[in-house]
């Protein structure tokens, strides 16, 4: 898609802090940080929203937890706590409509979220 953001991070046209890359998902920090580790997880296939998962995006999905732990593994905030959270569409507050999940960690989260 020549006109997303993250497509364009995904091809390496825009820069991004780059935390993870394995050729099907990446992690960049997020450019506007909600808590002190903010990291989105991010397919390069361009997927619009969680709606257009199909079966063929099993696998990919549940790479994503499996990235997200282990990010939170190696930067040490396992123990203490993390959420992930993937927006979808108005009410789920979605800005950008290429798939991506956020990982937040480094306080306590209050519960319901706003
Ligand atoms: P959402 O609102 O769930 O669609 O999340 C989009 C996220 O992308 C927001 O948290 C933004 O701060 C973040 N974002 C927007 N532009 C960039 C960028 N160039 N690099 C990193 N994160 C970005
Ligand atoms: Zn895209």
């Amino acid at each position: 898609m020549a006109d997303c953001l993250f497509c364009k991070i995904a091809k390496g046209d825009l820069s991004a802090d780059k935390v993870h890359d394995d050729g099907e998902l990446f992690a960049i920090r997020d450019i506007n940080p909600a808590a002190p580790t903010h990291v989105l997880i991010i397919p390069h296939k361009h997927i619009e929203t969680i709606l257009d998962f199909t079966e063929d995006d099993r696998q990919l999905v549940g790479r994503v937890y499996e990235v997200a732990t282990s990010i939170a593994r190696s930067e040490g905030f396992a123990r203490d706590g993390f959420r992930i959270v993937a927006n979808c569409n108005r009410d789920g507050g979605q800005t950008v409509f290429h798939v991506h999940f956020h990982l937040l960690a480094g306080r306590r989260l209050s519960w319901p979220p706003g």
